[in-house]
């Protein structure tokens, strides 16, 4: 059951509502969709997440920091980091985030519902992402708002839309969606976004009242436990050991990381 934890803005532009509730489950859109409005599907930490710790969302913002700390300025941190993450996302096997989301989407799609995904990620990606999205039962071009493959420019980013799931190249997902919606005369009057990360929920609802759309935001949490696990030990092993064959699991890393800390008594030590 979605619980209404905060109400960003109720804006009275005619009966015009925008509002972000807590869901803690997937199929918690179906009670919030209906086939008038334009569903949007976040992709990292909603729909799918990499089987192991590097490579994650909170492996991203750490590593940022590590350069950071390093020295390297912000711009120069960012184009390292963007390489390596790019790098291990086309290396790693990325499942769903909770278990039914891919039947829940293939039903309302079956049903006629308006589904597109929204990701921040660029277009290194695209193809990449589209065919883990595929390997793990999800075709978001079958109910997609606009048929085609798009590009545009927002503030010298390319943003690119293909198979129908929209790339951001990190700039915000509200003015790079409503782009793509006017620059391809798709005009719509309510939208849903669900997204584990509460300040890109903000930037498409700002958008959307700006256009006069109704907004309802869905502000994933299934995954927050994950995330919570995340050691940056582990991602540091991870990173270390891994090569362009295969990623260090999880549990291969933990084993590394106990050797490295002694943590293992070896065969015939206690004798
Ligand atoms: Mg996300």
């Amino acid at each position: 059951m979605i619980r209404n934890i905060l109400i960003i803005c109720a804006v009275t532009f005619s009966s015009l509502t925008a509002e972000i509730k807590q869901a803690h489950s997937f199929k918690e859109i179906i009670p919030n969709s209906t086939l008038s409005t334009l569903i949007l599907l976040d992709i990292d930490d909603t729909l799918l997440i990499p089987k192991q710790m590097l490579g994650c969302d909170e492996w991203f913002m750490y590593r940022n920091k590590q350069h950071l700390s390093k020295g390297l300025n912000a711009h120069d941190a960012l184009k390292k980091l963007l390489d390596e993450f790019w790098a291990i996302r086309h290396l790693s096997v990325m499942e769903i985030v909770e278990p039914g989301t891919d039947s829940i989407i293939s039903k309302m799609q079956d049903e006629g519902f308006t589904i597109m995904g929204l990701t921040t990620q660029g277009l290194t990606l695209a193809t990449c992402t589209w065919q883990q999205l595929l390997a793990n039962n999800i075709d978001l071009t079958r109910t997609a708002p606009i048929p085609h493959d798009y590009f545009l420019n927002l503030n010298e980013h390319g943003v690119l839309y293909r198979h129908g799931i929209l790339f951001t190249s990190g700039t915000s997902k509200g003015e790079a969606l409503f782009q793509l919606l006017e620059q391809n005369d798709v005009f719509v009057d309510r939208v849903l976004f669900i997204n584990d990360k509460a300040s890109h929920l903000k930037e498409v609802e700002d958008a959307a009242i700006k256009r006069g759309v109704e907004f309802i935001g869905l502000r994933y949490a299934y995954s927050d436990a994950r995330k919570a696990l995340f050691d940056p030990e582990i991602a540091d092993i991870q990173f270390t050991w891994s090569n362009f064959g295969r990623i260090v699991s999880d549990s291969e890393a933990k084993d590394i990381l106990n050797r490295q800390k002694g943590l293992v008594t070896c065969y015939g030590d206690s004798q």
